[in-house]
C-alpha cells in the first residue's frame, strides 16, 4: 500500500494522475518545479520556481474548480454581513453540501485588525472556502493570514467595503504554498467589486510564463 503523503515526479511524457491519498506532489519539469494538489473542490498545478531542466517535458499551471461558483446572492450576503461588522473584521466559511452552498459564521472574537476563534473545538478544516474581511483596509493576505491558513482550501479576503469593495482569492496548500487565482471561477460577483488578481499595482507580481498568469509572490 502506498502510504506516502508527499510524492515527487519527473515530467517525462505523461505524468501520473494525482493520488488522492497524497497531500501534494512535486513535479520537476522542463520549465520549472511545480506543486500539485487536489481535493473535492479543486485541482491545482502551480509553479514554485522557474528553471530549465533539459530532458524533461514542459508542463503548464492549471486550476480547475470542481464545484459550481458561489452564487451572487450569497456573495452579496457576504459583503453585507462584512459591512454590518464594520469596523471589525469578520470570518465566514462556505461549504458545498447537497448541491447547495452554505454560508456559516464560526464563533469568533472580532476586532478591526484581527479575528480570534472563540470555540476551541471548532474543526478548522471543515470548509471548502474560508473568507475573511479586512473591513476598511485593502483586500490582501497578511503575514498573519499566511500563518493561519494551513489547510488545503480556497481562501478569500475582502476589503475596503465602503470605499472600493474588493476581493483577493488564493489556493492554500497546507501553508506550504499559496497560488493566487482570479475570483471568477469561484465567486459570482456584483459588477463593481474589484478582483485584486487583475490589479497590477497591487501587492502581487504576476507571472508571465504560464497559461494562467498566476501571481506567485507577495511583496
Ligand atoms: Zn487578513
Amino acid at each position: 500500500m502506498d502510504i506516502k503523503l508527499i510524492d515527487h515526479h519527473m515530467a517525462k511524457g505523461s505524468i501520473y494522475p494525482f493520488n488522492t491519498n497524497h497531500l501534494y506532489d512535486y513535479i520537476l519539469a522542463n520549465n520549472g518545479l511545480f506543486i500539485r494538489a487536489e481535493n473535492r473542490a479543486f485541482s491545482i498545478v502551480s509553479l514554485l520556481k522557474t528553471c530549465d531542466v533539459v530532458g524533461l517535458v514542459e508542463i503548464q499551471e492549471s486550476f480547475k474548480f470542481k464545484l459550481p461558483p458561489v452564487p451572487m446572492a450569497i456573495s452579496n450576503t457576504i459583503f453585507q454581513k462584512a459591512k454590518l461588522s464594520l469596523p471589525d473584521e469578520l470570518l465566514l466559511h462556505l461549504n458545498y453540501n447537497k448541491n447547495t452552498w452554505n454560508l456559516t459564521e464560526p464563533l469568533q472574537q472580532q476586532s478591526p485588525t484581527s479575528i480570534k476563534w472563540k470555540s476551541a473545538d471548532f474543526d478548522e478544516f471543515d470548509f471548502d472556502i474560508e473568507l475573511h474581511s479586512h473591513g476598511h483596509l485593502i483586500a490582501y493576505f497578511s503575514a498573519t493570514d499566511n500563518k493561519d491558513e494551513t489547510g488545503l482550501a480556497i481562501y478569500a479576503v475582502i476589503g475596503q467595503l465602503e470605499e472600493m469593495p474588493q476581493i483577493s482569492v488564493r489556493v492554500g496548500i497546507y501553508g506550504q504554498h499559496f497560488a493566487y487565482i482570479p475570483a471568477d471561477p469561484v465567486f459570482e460577483l456584483e459588477e463593481g467589486i474589484k478582483d485584486k488578481f487583475y490589479d497590477t499595482t497591487s501587492y502581487f507580481i504576476r507571472s508571465n510564463n504560464s497559461a494562467y498568469s498566476y501571481p506567485h509572490r507577495e511583496l
